[in-house]
């Protein structure tokens, strides 16, 4: 089975000294493809590190996370333009941007990057890979106003309304460990056609519920989260991870080996 992580932060503090470890866990347990998100310049230039490392395994999206908006002056955020642009050729996303309901202090400036995100996403012909907590309705409504052909909802949770105008957009949403245990998460994937999916980690986030239980999350994790959407959509796994390979491919432009 080829699993795919389509969303995951290779770069955060929390996989210090054990990336070696990572990469094994994620090619023994068949996954051939993860997508390191960045959150800020700092991470965007250690994702380009660990994709030039893996290569083959590991693939950028760069951009700067609604979280650290707050904490980054001016020239970083045009410092990060500038690395996005100067790396377009090995860049497959601009990723992790959005905007996040929990942070309406900084809401502006949340606004102000997200747009020059989207921006470049239009000019390099890039995917963008979207956080959209508490936002999602706006960022739907949004979109449309930008000309960004490929877009993915990460970690997609409602409205159900927003996910039905997302799907006939023609965007992907990604799912994780919830899709084994949260109501509302399975409710989600029941009704995302398969052909708009794919599966992530979202790692290292540490407080997954049973059967993950609060450990550093693994890309091993992917196979349980393709399980577990193969139990509501009542396919075969294999099936499963056969069309996420081939959304994969479809989306990010990379020919799987
Ligand atoms: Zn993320």
């Amino acid at each position: 089975m080829k699993l795919i992580d389509a969303h995951v932060h290779l770069s955060d503090a929390d996989y210090a000294g054990h990336i070696d470890e990572i990469i094994g866990d994620a090619k023994n347990a068949g996954v051939v493809a993860l997508v390191t998100n960045s959150m800020d310049l700092k991470t965007c230039q250690n994702d380009l590190k660990l994709a030039e490392k893996f290569h083959e395994l590991v693939f950028p999206a760069l951009g700067i996370h609604p979280w650290n908006v707050n904490m980054i002056g001016e020239n970083e955020l045009e410092e990060t333009l500038d690395l996005i642009q100067k790396e377009a050729n090995v860049v497959k996303a601009i990723g992790e941007i959005g905007l996040d309901g929990k942070y309406e202090t900084v809401w502006e400036k949340q606004m102000l990057v997200f747009d020059r995100m989207l921006r470049l996403a239009e000019t390099l012909d890039l995917p963008a890979i979207i956080h959209s907590r508490g936002t999602t309705e706006k960022i739907v409504e949004m979109l449309p106003s930008y000309n960004v052909k490929r877009v993915l909802l990460h970690w997609f949770s409602y409205p159900m309304k927003s996910l039905f105008k997302a799907v006939d957009a023609g965007y992907f949403i990604t799912e994780g460990p919830p899709a084994t245990y949260s109501s509302g998460i399975r409710e989600v994937v029941a009704n995302v056609p398969l052909t708009n999916f794919m599966t992530e980690t979202d790692g290292p986030v540490t407080y997954w519920k049973h059967p993950f239980d609060g450990q550093l999350t693994k890309p091993s994790y992917i196979r349980k989260v393709v399980e577990a959407v193969a139990e509501i959509k009542k396919m075969p796994a294999e099936a499963v991870s056969e069309q996420i390979a081939k959304n994969f491919e479809y989306f990010f432009r990379i020919k799987l080996t």
